[in-house]
């Protein structure tokens, strides 16, 4: 089911059709729902859950590979082949364990789902690096202004980079994320890790080379928390794997 209707800016007058139901819980066309995908994405979800239950028993790094993706799903609003917020959803499974997690949002893309689920919290960091929304999906949100509302405000943190930014000034990003969130009192990470900032990814947003990534991996490492990693975007190209 694609709808043809998306009410974007909602009211409080809910539609009785399947269709304008549809149009209400799907920001865009990219999440269509067919037959199976309940199922796919309650048990991608479910993988990060089990992630998650992992890191609180003690293991210290874990890569979850949720698929659907997550991080442009909101509370009630699928978008971006996303319709359960995968990290979000372990996030919470963590905060009820007791944690104080972060969310540090990787993906060439911005986490508007993840961003939006916990905006005006305080108690669910979310961080997110990505191509500057101003000519890049998700459009609407990812601007650096966006700081959260109300308790959340401060709790939410968007670091856009220039399209074309290579590895030396996303390390440099990745630092001032880390400072924020060491700041905060941050126990548990929850990494959004999409692949897609990758040179050679067809999107073209960012150009993190492979020795980029792995950089990454190590500053993530360094930093030194128990990390979940759980899997988002990433598009095809021959040297993705
Ligand atoms: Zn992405």
């Amino acid at each position: 089911m694609i709808p043809n209707v998306h009410s974007d800016r909602r009211t409080a007058s809910y539609p009785r059709s399947a269709i304008d139901q549809a149009g209400f819980h799907q920001a865009d066309t990219a999440c269509p729902i067919a037959a199976h995908i309940f199922e796919s994405a309650y048990w991608s979800a479910h993988s990060a859950v089990k992630g998650a239950d992992l890191l609180h028993a003690g293991e210290q790094a874990l890569y979850v590979l949720s698929r659907s993706p997550g991080h442009h799903a909101f509370a009630d609003l699928a978008g971006g082949f996303c319709f359960f917020n995968n990290t979000g959803i372990a996030a919470e499974r963590l905060l009820a364990a007791g944690h104080r997690p972060a969310i540090l949002d990787v993906d060439l893309h911005h986490g508007n789902g993840t961003q939006g689920i916990f905006y005006e919290r305080s108690d669910v960091l979310t961080v997110s690096i990505h191509v500057d929304p101003i000519r890049f999906y998700p459009f609407y949100w990812g601007h650096a202004q966006e700081r959260g509302e109300g308790a959340g405000l401060g709790y939410n943190l968007n670091l856009p980079l220039p399209r074309g930014t290579g590895d030396d000034d996303y390390l440099k990003t990745i630092k001032t994320a880390f400072a924020h969130i060491r700041a905060l009192g941050t126990d548990v990470l929850v990494i959004a890790l999409g692949l897609d900032p990758f040179e050679k990814d067809p999107l073209k947003g960012l150009a993190v080379t492979t020795p980029g990534f792995a950089r990454i991996g190590e500053a993530i490492a360094k930093f030194g928390l128990p990390t979940l990693l759980v899997q988002e975007g990433g598009y095809l190209s021959e040297e993705l794997g």
